[in-house]
């Protein structure tokens, strides 16, 4: 009798413990992935701030616009992506913008090239399934304006660029390559077809920034009515600020720095022209035709501030995607018709995130051999109370 009532008592404190050992496994691993894949994504990018402009007299502050640069998402396509990198890379991007969004409300979000990875191949149907992942994780209210420069993984190298590819990309994503707001004007250069053989959309790119720059040009120089300036809409008397996929020619990364510049091993590597940065004709051609007060490129991956001739700063945006780096960040820029300020917004380290994974997973062993632990000693009792009862 004294057995049964025993064994009662410690079968309904056994299936306690394993409720509560239960309990106990699930808040642990909940916590950690709402941590891993959400909370986190706040806790970085909530300390990213817009930078000041200048400082001018008081009362004469005009408005100020905030905009974002990414630049390489790179998202995977169905040739070479694997469907776990794909999930895993484009719901890290879709957080870190989101959030980027909604902590910090830019005003307009300029991506530099590269969006897709295999646009330069995709076929119309893969093309449309891109589009729809794209709109999905770049997804922003409608006073937010986003704007995507082309890059050599959209419309392919000057070699495998053809009018399709171009046409498909800028029905989705505009041709325009002059965007004015608040003052401010950005030039947005459809950088693989500056390749300079005149080739038929090289030509047509070409003809269309000389316009540009002739525009800008009248504008700047405050003589609307005379000869090639007469007629046309006036745009803002500014400088602009070129935006583009390839970077202007540059040796190699050997001056640049930073925690993310290229490795030390990979900065002394010979850049290619027409491959990795502009050639040196086509980076001139832009300084002359333009004269920018900055200028914004993608494609290297990694980050690098350059002087060029004149003075005048080229920022190389580092890749938006934790596929390309641990620690992908975006630059915030705050601009007036004369004045600018930059800021870099780290995101998430990956290897934060895993690490935090690994100690989830650690916590969990041990507090399940813990539990088991105390789970078998009831037996044990059982048995030895049983050993009792049965040698009287
Ligand atoms: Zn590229």
């Amino acid at each position: 009798m004294a057995v049964t009532r025993w064994l009662r008592r410690h079968s309904f404190c056994l299936s306690r413990r394993k409720r509560s050992l239960l309990l106990k496994l699930t808040v642990v691993a909940l916590a950690s992935f709402l941590f891993c894949e959400f909370l986190i994504y706040y806790l970085v990018i909530f300390w990213c701030r817009w930078p000041e402009v200048g400082t001018p007299a008081p009362g004469k502050r005009g408005p100020v616009l905030k905009a974002m640069f990414l630049a390489d998402t790179h998202l995977l396509g169905e040739i070479t992506g694997h469907w776990l990198d794909k999930l895993r890379r484009e719901w890290q991007m879709e957080r870190a913008f989101q959030t980027a969004l909604w902590l910090l409300q830019p005003e307009v979000v300029f991506i530099l090239g590269d969006v897709f990875d295999e646009g330069k191949w995709s076929s119309s149907k893969a093309w449309e399934e891109e589009m729809a992942r794209f709109r999905q994780m770049f997804r922003h209210p409608g006073h937010v304006q986003l704007k995507v420069v082309a890059g050599n993984h959209d419309i392919g190298f000057h070699y495998e660029m053809s009018p399709y590819k171009v046409r498909r990309f800028e029905e989705v994503f505009s041709s325009d390559r002059l965007f004015s707001w608040k003052g401010v004007n950005f030039v947005m250069v459809n950088s693989v077809a500056l390749e300079g053989d005149g080739c038929g959309i090289c030509s047509e790119v070409e003809a269309e920034l000389t316009e540009v720059s002739r525009r800008l040009n009248c504008s700047r120089e405050q003589v609307p009515g005379s000869g090639q300036c007469a007629g046309g809409q006036q745009l803002p008397a500014s400088a602009p600020i070129l935006l583009q996929h390839y970077p202007l020619y540059r040796a190699s990364d050997a001056n640049c720095s930073g925690e993310d510049a290229a490795p030390p091993e990979e900065r002394n590597i010979p850049f290619q022209e027409k491959y990795d940065v502009l050639s040196r004709e086509a980076s001139q051609k832009l300084l002359w035709w333009f004269r920018p007060r900055l200028i914004l490129s993608g494609h290297t991956h990694s980050a690098c501030e350059v002087l060029h001739r004149g003075g005048v700063p080229e920022i190389s945006v580092p890749s938006f995607s934790w596929r390309n780096r641990n620690n992908p960040s975006f630059i915030m820029g705050s601009f007036t018709p004369r004045d600018h300020a930059l800021s870099k917004c780290f995101l998430p380290l990956e290897g934060t995130v895993l690490s935090t994974y690994c100690a989830a997973a650690g916590l969990l062993v041990v507090l399940t051999f813990a539990r088991l632990e105390c789970l078998t000693s009831p037996f044990l009792s059982v048995w030895t109370l049983l050993r009792m009862h049965m040698a009287r």
